[in-house]
């Protein structure tokens, strides 16, 4: 492991188990481990950005992958329709646990806003 690698390199490169709903060449998409809600998916670039600060102008297409393909899991998860959030976590003020740039899909609930 590189250092900016974090605990998602490994589950890219299948050394660690999860469940994974979603690959391909440049992105991959699993279940969180500790889910905050009753469909709680993570989609994550495969190359090591360690959050949406990080990202640079080249990496715009790869950026709108992530947001298409968390559309596309939402309808297979029957989410679209009821609603659901995407949420990019950024910097220790937002929360953000894992360097490794991430959007959850959250759904199945019904959400509070504002978030806390
Ligand atoms: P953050 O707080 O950085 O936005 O979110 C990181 C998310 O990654 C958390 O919701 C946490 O539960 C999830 N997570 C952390 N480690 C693992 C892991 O090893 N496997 C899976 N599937 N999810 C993880």
């Amino acid at each position: 492991m590189t250092v900016e690698e974090t605990i998602f390199s490994k589950i890219i490169r299948k050394e660690i188990p999860a469940t994974i709903v979603y690959e391909s060449d440049k992105v991959l998409a699993f279940r969180d481990i500790y889910p905050k809600a009753p469909v709680h998916i993570l989609v994550i670039p495969k190359k090591v950005i360690s959050g949406v600060s990080s990202a640079r102008p080249e990496d715009k297409e790869l950026l709108g992958e992530l947001l298409l393909v968390a559309a596309e899991l939402a309808t297979k998860e029957g989410i679209d329709k009821s609603g659901y959030r995407l949420v990019v976590n950024d910097g220790k003020d937002a929360g953000q646990a894992v360097d490794h740039l991430h959007v959850h899909i959250l759904g199945g609930r019904e959400m509070e806003w504002p978030p806390g």
